[in-house]
């Protein structure tokens, strides 16, 4: 049977849209289910929505956004209707703060299915709350830069937040910015050689050798 990924993600995110698992169903105005391009090898995942995503039901624009879009532009050269992004929750916590273990259990499901359908090649984990879901790591910036094995054949990357960079605007090398210069560099490397059929463990490699010899890690 041929499976529409399309029509497959429009059924989760209705049912996303109904959702009241936790108490994020609350405060919403909107959910913020996802978006993109559904063949990407590549898919971007952050924490969850902030305050423009819950006025417009899209995920990554607001201020935080607008430099990732940036920053996958004039970094990686993609343009971000090229790859899909999306959220550990799909409710704003309040106040922007940090999911609890009980939103995050309770909405997990919907993101897992999301990647089901989708099946990346590799999942950019966007900050430390998406980090530490995929990989159990718990130190940013020891992990950033590398790739870990997800369900399958499914690798993560993991890189700062774009919100943390609004922050930190030096681009001195080793400062979270210049190492983020480096990530989307390599994000883009990746993306063209998987969008060109390579091997993902090809693909891997050939990143980790250049991110050695650049000083990326
Ligand atoms: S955050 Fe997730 S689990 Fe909680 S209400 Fe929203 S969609 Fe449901």
């Amino acid at each position: 049977m041929i499976i529409n990924k399309n029509t497959e993600l429009e059924a989760i995110k209705k049912t996303i849209s109904k959702c009241e698992k936790c108490s994020l169903h609350l405060t919403r105005n909107n959910v913020v289910p996802g978006e993109g391009n559904v063949d990407s090898p590549l898919v971007f995942i952050g924490e969850g929505p902030g305050a423009d995503e819950d006025s417009s039901g899209r995920p990554f624009v607001g201020r935080a956004g607008k430099l990732l879009d940036k920053m996958l532009k004039d970094w990686a050269g993609i343009n971000r209707n090229d790859i899909y992004i999306s959220n550990i929750v799909k409710c704003r916590p309040p106040k922007n703060r940090v999911p609890t273990d009980d939103e995050m259990k309770s909405c997990i499901q919907y993101l897992e299915s999301q990647m089901l359908v989708i099946k990346p090649k590799v999942i950019v984990t966007l900050g430390a709350t998406s980090m530490s879901y995929f990989t159990n790591k718990k130190k940013i910036s020891e992990s950033r830069g590398k790739f870990y094995d997800w369900y399958g054949n499914i690798k993560t990357f993991v890189t700062f937040h774009p919100s943390y960079l609004l922050r930190n605007h030096s681009m001195e090398k080793g400062s979270p910015r210049w190492y983020s210069y480096m990530d989307m560099r390599a994000i883009g490397v990746m993306f063209r050689a998987l969008q060109k059929g390579k091997n993902i463990n090809e693909v891997v490699s050939a990143i980790n050798s250049r991110m050695k010899e650049s000083g990326g890690i």
